[in-house]
Formats: structure tokens, C-alpha cells, sequence
């Protein structure tokens, strides 16, 4: 019997109003349903707001310290239970167990940041222009924030949001994304269990179109944390800017590696087969291009096929198997446009290129490792955003062309370049546009404490991940006081 879920609004299962629910299945294994969940709209969430927005005056109130010791709790569990909510990801999302208890891990290593985050809200304290007055800045909670996720990390991307939005003293709605709504059902039971007041946060299940748009929309919420697609994500800038709500996006990207010829090529082999594969290429981090310099191209290019046509792709419960499913069948007919698209633009396919099938591979949305050769820059396969296990190798000439052709993309998330040469190197990271640059390491492996998002239409500025995320979820009060006993006028009395 699939287990049913509910809404989880002022501490208490709810179902929707309308009383609707949907099915979450193994995209490894359409037999595998994990659980039934409720299908909300406008209703629900004005009820989760409401609950939100009472519980907003305690629990801003606590002492950040307090709130620090309830995250703290909470990550401890999240220790505890790592590995049944890895089992539970695998079988909502596909990725493999080793990925999954990284994105756990992640969430861990994200609430270990925010309890010891509590202790340092800081502000700065400045000199007043007048005499016996002092000035400083202090940091403030928001109100009620709603926070949309998308589905390739069911634990990291909320962690990332509901831990420091919680520890600035927000309260919050999280809409999680409709294909991996059992990780934050776990995360919030965790989350009560540690000692969170009811109504601080409030789980609302359900499509973007009701319940997304239903938080965009209602005038209780502050603020908008949204990781997703640029297409929405565009949208969402439209709705908050038109009524002035904070929003923070973290969008899509066309990562490149970049591999010099004095490269060393098992390594560059070795990131390039994670940065491309890993997460069925479903990371917004994800190698999507490979850019090399001609010297060493058709030798890289025959040691990626050679391995990545080895790779093992499988149900992720399987601890041998190296790479999933996709998360859907419609991720996979998307994925499978592009590579026919690929074709007629004249990129030469020299691996994959098709959906697995047959045996249990039919059971689920399986897609063969995919590496397209002699791509241009100009193709559309260079350009978009592809979300699967496709790889596009480009040639250049040198260190300048391949700069350019790495910057010739709307997008601007993370970037790698592999040479032992120290000065191109730098070189390197000084010209790439993008938020996140690494050197000899493949594009994903973003680590918590640090800035994370992206440049051009990656994001509008925010960095999710390490200290930048405070300055997301608070306000920024600055203060005067006047102890001199009389009327000082700034700019006229000390003119
Ligand atoms: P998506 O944009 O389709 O959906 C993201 C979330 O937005 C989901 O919860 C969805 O239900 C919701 N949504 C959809 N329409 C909405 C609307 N009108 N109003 C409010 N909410 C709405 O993205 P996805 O397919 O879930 O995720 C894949 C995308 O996310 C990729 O583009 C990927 O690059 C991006 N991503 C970015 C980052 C990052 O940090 N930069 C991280 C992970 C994923």
C-alpha cells in the first residue's frame, strides 16, 4: 500500500482542499509508486501563508542563536537518517546512491553552516560624521518567504534554501518540485522533530501553475527563492518586480570544459566523464560542452568514447551501477529532440544517441551516454540548455578561440579549465564569464560554505550557498543614535 502524503501546514498533515492527489513513481521503475501526494492549489497555499504569517512575530523573536540550536538538531537527524533519504531519492529522482548521499550530505554540511551562521548575523559599525553619535547596520528577518525547488536535488537546493531563510528568523512556504516531493516530506518531519515551532515552515505539494503561481502572487509573501529554468524563472522576475517582492533566481547553464593542449588528459578524462554523466547530466552544473584545443581533440575525443560507452547505466539502488534514468519521459523525449536536432545541424554522433531499452530497462526512462563530435559553436546543441547525458565537443585552434567560443552562450553558471600552465590558467579565470571557475576539476562540485550561481541569464545576482545566502533572506536596518544631548544636523552642522 503506497504511502499517502499530505500537506504539511501549521505542524499538521493537511490534505488539499480539493481533495486531488498525484502519484510519485520510480523513474527507474514505473512498478515502484513511493507515494500518493496531494494535488493543492490557491486554497492551500493562503491556508500555509496564514500559518506562516502567525507564526512569524515568535519566531522572529527567538534569539538567532535559538533558532541556530533547532537547525543544528535537525542536521543532526539528518546524519541519522542519511541513508534512508538517499534510498528515498534514488527511487524519486533516479540518481545513483553515491550521488544521492552527496545531496544529502550536502544538506548536512548546509545545516552544520547555518547553526554556527546563527552566531554571526553580523552588521558593521561605522563612524558618525558628528560627534558623540555612532551609527551601525543590523540585519533583520523579512516576513513570510515562499521558496520553489526544482527536481534534480530533492535535498540540497531546499537546504540550501530553508536553512539560512529559517536562521534569519523567516518564516516560509516550500512548493518542492512535483517529481520529488518525498525528500522535503522527510526533511520536514525532521525539521518538527528537532523542535520547529509550528507554522515556521509549511510544505504545500502540488504544479507550478496552481501552487507556484498562487505564492508568486499573494501579497503575505516578502520574498521569492526560486532554482529552476530561466523560462520560469523570467516569469517569476516579472511577477515580483511588478509588485516589488525580493527575488532571488538560480537558473540554467551550458557549462563548458576547456582542455589545453598541456593538459593531463586522464584527468581532464576523468572530469569530463563526472561533469557530463554524473546526475545523467541533469545538474545545472553539468559539462554540457567540451572545448579543445586541436592538438590533443581527436585523442580526448576517442578516450571519452572509449570509456563512456563502458559506463553502467541502471537502476541507482544498484550500488554498481554508474548512472540512472532520466527523471521522466518527457526529460527523456526532450533530451532525444536534441540529439535528432544535433543530427540534421551535421554534428557527428560517435556514441549513443538513443533511449535503453528492452529487459528492465523498459520499466523506466533509461537514455544511452550521448557524445556528439565536430560541434560548432553556432549549433543549437552548443547553445541550449540540454538537461541529459549529452555531451558536445568542440574543436579550437587555441587558448583565445576557445576563451571566445566558452563565453558565446546566453548562460553563465560554472566553468572549467584543465592545463598545467599557471599563467593561461589565470588567464582563464579572468576572462571566463560565469559565477563559478575551476581549475583542473570538473564544473559540478560546488561545496556549501562557498557562493554559488551564475552570470547573464544564469541568475539576477544572488549567490545562494556560504554567507551570501543571509544577505538574501534578511533586510539590512542602519541606525544613528545621538548622544550629545541637542539637535545635530548632519551635512549642515559639521559642514
Ligand atoms: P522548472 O523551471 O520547470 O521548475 C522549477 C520549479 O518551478 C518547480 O517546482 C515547478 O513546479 C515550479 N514552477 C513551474 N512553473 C511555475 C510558475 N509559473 N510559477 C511558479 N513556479 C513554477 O525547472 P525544473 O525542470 O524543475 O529544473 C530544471 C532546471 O533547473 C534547469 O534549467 C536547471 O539548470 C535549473 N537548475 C538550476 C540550478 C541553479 O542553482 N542554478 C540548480 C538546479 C537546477
Amino acid at each position: 500500500m503506497a504511502k499517502e502524503y499530505q500537506n504539511f501546514i501549521n505542524g499538521k498533515p493537511v490534505p488539499a482542499r480539493s481533495g486531488k492527489r498525484y502519484e510519485n513513481r520510480n523513474p527507474a521503475d514505473r512498478d515502484d509508486l513511493i507515494g500518493t501526494f496531494p494535488s493543492s492549489g490557491a486554497e492551500d497555499v493562503a491556508d500555509a501563508v496564514a500559518a506562516a504569517k502567525a507564526a512569524y512575530p515568535e519566531w522572529r523573536s527567538l534569539p538567532s542563536q535559538a533558532r541556530g540550536d533547532i537547525m543544528r538538531r535537525t542536521t543532526e537527524m539528518l546524519v541519522e537518517h542519511k541513508e534512508e533519504i538517499a534510498r528515498t531519492m534514488t527511487r524519486e529522482m533516479g540518481k545513483i546512491l553515491k550521488e544521492t548521499r552527496g545531496d544529502t550530505q550536502e544538506g548536512i554540511d548546509t545545516g552544520f553552516y547555518a547553526a554556527g551562521e546563527s552566531r554571526r548575523l553580523w552588521g558593521t559599525v561605522a563612524p558618525s560624521e558628528l560627534r558623540n553619535k555612532m551609527t551601525y547596520v543590523t540585519r533583520q528577518p523579512m516576513g513570510v518567504w515562499g521558496l520553489i525547488c526544482p527536481w534534480n536535488f530533492p535535498m540540497a537546493i531546499p537546504s540550501w534554501k530553508i536553512f539560512p531563510c529559517l536562521t534569519c528568523g523567516n518564516t516560509a512556504v516550500i512548493k518542492p518540485a512535483t517529481l520529488t516531493p518525498a525528500t522535503v516530506a522527510e526533511f520536514a518531519r525532521i525539521l518538527q522533530a528537532a523542535g520547529l515551532p509550528d507554522g515556521v515552515l509549511n510544505v504545500v505539494y502540488g504544479s507550478g501553475a496552481k501552487v507556484g503561481e498562487a505564492l508568486l502572487n499573494c501579497p503575505d509573501v516578502c520574498g521569492i527563492s526560486f532554482t529552476g529554468s530561466c523560462e520560469v524563472g523570467r516569469h517569476i522576475a516579472e511577477v515580483t518586480g511588478k509588485e516589488l517582492k525580493r527575488c532571488s533566481l538560480e537558473l540554467g547553464g551550458k557549462n563548458a570544459q576547456f582542455v589545453l593542449s598541456d593538459a593531463d588528459l586522464d584527468l581532464a578524462l576523468e572530469g569530463v566523464l563526472w561533469g557530463a554523466f554524473g546526475t545523467t547530466g541533469q545538474r545545472c552544473t553539468a559539462t554540457s560542452r567540451l572545448i579543445v584545443e586541436a592538438g590533443v581533440y581527436d585523442k580526448l575525443l576517442e578516450m571519452i568514447v572509449e570509456r563512456a560507452r563502458k559506463l553502467k547505466v541502471g537502476n541507482g539502488l544498484d550500488e554498481t551501477v554508474e548512472m540512472g534514468p532520466l527523471v521522466s519521459d518527457t526529460q527523456r523525449n526532450t533530451v532525444n529532440g536534441y540529439v535528432e536536432i544535433g543530427k540534421k545541424e551535421g554534428a557527428r554522433l560517435v556514441l549513443g544517441g538513443e533511449a535503453l531499452t528492452g529487459g528492465a530497462y523498459d520499466k523506466g526512462f533509461f537514455y544511452k551516454p550521448t557524445v556528439f563530435g565536430d560541434v560548432t559553436p553556432d549549433m543549437r546543441i552548443a547553445k541550449e540548455e540540454i538537461f541529459g547525458p549529452v555531451l558536445s565537443v568542440i574543436k579550437v585552434k587555441d587558448f583565445e578561440e576557445g576563451i571566445r567560443v566558452l563565453n558565446s552562450t546566453r548562460y553563465g553558471l560554472s566553468s572549467a579549465i584543465y592545463t598545467k600552465n599557471v599563467d593561461r590558467a589565470m588567464k582563464a579565470v579572468e576572462l571566463i564569464e560565469s559565477g563559478i571557475v575551476y581549475v583542473n576539476a570538473p564544473t559540478i562540485g560546488a561545496e556549501c560554505h562557498m557562493p554559488f550561481g551564475g552570470v547573464k541569464d544564469t541568475g539576477n545576482g544572488h549567490r545562494e550557498g556560504g554567507w551570501t545566502a543571509y544577505e538574501i533572506f534578511s533586510e539590512l536596518k542602519t541606525v544613528y543614535i545621538d548622544y550629545s544631548g541637542g539637535l545635530q544636523r548632519a551635512q549642515i552642522d559639521n559642514a
